[in-house]
């Protein structure tokens, strides 16, 4: 039985290693942390996740889906809370069944974890990966040490030990775009045992520069992400006591402070953490390593999409296992080339969707837009499908999505710019630019 190393245990290494050891590998996995199942501390990052369609997919490959519904909460769109004015639901999707779905990671973690073991993966924890030799294929792990050891597969996030020692030994590039904004969680307890907003929505406050959203957990709290830039005004390095706090909350959140009395008392305690794309140039290295996940592609989490990207990543990998049996540098090679310019594209779109869900979502040519392409979607269900239902609601290569989603952007520009919108609708323009320049997407 050929042995495989996973070196993460997070979100993806047990998840890719069902999948290997369904098809007959020993698999090992290694995880520096102690095991969440047991251990209390648990440290992973963001409290909860959204779930989407492309993650659901690789779910369902391995038969876990249906065990872990329970423990999803439906988002059907997006709350915005703005000062001074009403509550706006924008919806997701223009089919009721569209949604994303809040989920809790360590209850997923934990899930994938159990799955794995059912599986016959040979999990270790406290083993952290302090040094790996590509040449002598030897790992260490704090001096314990494993030789003859590949191929290794890095699923160890996003400062991952795998994918520093191929980019050093290799001499590839491996660029850190700091995005200069950080976010901090706050807690919305529930109160009389009930959910304190709508639990069905995902809850924005967009204040142009920076802003805060809201998931629902299981357990009727929300927990809460504020994004503020580093420095400057309004910042984390600028909020920093209690006045200072207090005045900023008064203003920028008001709905906020009677459903967190102790706000203050949880923003001086919990922590501040950096946001980051990662862009690695190789992601693997001839038949002896290969990076997936956030080891391979981090990106910032405005789209919902870092966890599903590397669900599918460990689905694409699968169908591989299968076509190159065994052929383990054309594995990792067909992997990279089939994987890196959508996990490009997801990059570039979540920068964009940060600035769409702080900003843009006040924006009355954005509003304008946003209801003319509802139209135009309805008419078109096979042509016109906006970015966010391609990302999260289907399977589309991310790559397909960006490039249709610019040239939808020019139709409803040109559209707009000869006078159509949702109250003044051109159908003939309509029908003949969408049938001109969009292919339909299934066939
Ligand atoms: P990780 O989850 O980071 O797991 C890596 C594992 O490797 C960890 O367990 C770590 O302890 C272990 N490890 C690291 N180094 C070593 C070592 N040297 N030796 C041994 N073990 C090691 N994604 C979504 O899809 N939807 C969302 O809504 C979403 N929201 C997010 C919100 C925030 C605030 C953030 C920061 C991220 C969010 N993401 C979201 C992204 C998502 O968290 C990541 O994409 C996902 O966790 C990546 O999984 P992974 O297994 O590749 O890496």
């Amino acid at each position: 039985m050929k042995k495989i190393n996973i070196i993460g245990a997070g979100l993806t290494g047990p998840l890719l290693s069902i999948y290997l050891a369904r098809r007959g590998f020993d698999v090992s996995l290694y995880e520096k942390r102690e095991d969440c199942r047991i251990s209390s501390k648990y440290n992973g990052r963001s409290i909860n996740l959204a779930l989407s369609e492309r993650g659901i997919t690789s779910l369902k490959e391995i038969s876990l889906y249906e065990s872990i519904k329970e423990m999803l909460i439906p988002m059907r769109g997006r709350m915005i809370h703005q000062v001074d004015k009403e509550l706006d639901f924008q919806v997701y999707g223009n089919d009721k069944y569209d949604c994303i779905y809040s989920v809790s990671r360590i209850d997923l973690n934990k899930k994938l974890l159990d799955l794995a073991e059912s599986c016959g993966v040979n999990i270790r924890f406290n083993m952290q990966l302090s040094e790996y030799n590509l040449k002598s294929n030897k790992l260490d792990f704090r001096g314990e040490i494993i030789r003859d050891a590949f191929p290794i597969i890095g699923c160890d996030g996003f400062s991952s030990t795998v994918t520093n020692a191929i980019c050093m030994n290799g001499g590839h590039e491996k660029k850190i775009d700091n995005l200069e904004y950080s976010y901090k969680e706050l807690n919305i307890l529930p109160l009389n045992n009930n959910f304190q907003l709508d639990e069905n929505a995902l809850h924005i406050w967009p204040r142009n520069s920076f802003m805060m959203i809201a998931l629902p957990n299981t357990d009727k709290s929300f927990t809460c992400t504020l994004f503020l830039p580093d420095r400057g005004k309004n910042s984390f390095n600028e909020i920093m006591n209690q006045d200072r706090i207090e005045s900023f909350f008064k203003n920028n959140f008001p709905d906020i402070i009677p459903k967190i009395p102790n706000y203050v008392e949880q923003y001086l305690k919990n922590p501040v953490s950096s946001l980051s794309t990662i862009y690695v140039k190789k992601w693997y290295h001839a038949d002896k390593a290969c990076v997936l996940g956030d080891a391979a592609h981090a990106i910032v989490p405005f789209f919902g999409q870092g966890m599903n990207a590397g669900f599918e990543d460990c689905s694409v990998f699968n169908k591989l296992l299968s076509n190159f049996k065994g052929d383990w540098s054309s594995i990792f090679m067909e992997f990279q080339y089939l994987r890196k310019d959508n996990c490009d594209a997801i990059a570039k779109m979540a920068l964009e969707n940060f600035i769409e869900m702080r900003d843009h979502v006040l924006d009355e040519m954005y509003i304008m837009k946003k209801k003319l392409s509802a139209i135009i979607e309805r008419r078109h269900k096979n042509r016109f499908v906006s970015r966010y239902s391609m990302v999260s609601f289907h399977t589309i290569p991310y790559k397909e999505v960006y490039d249709r989603g610019v040239v939808q952007d020019n139709i409803l520009d040109e559209l707009i710019s000869n006078g159509c919108n949702s109250n003044n609708l051109d159908f003939d323009s309509i029908d003949k630019l969408v049938q001109d320049k969009l292919n339909p997407i299934y066939e």
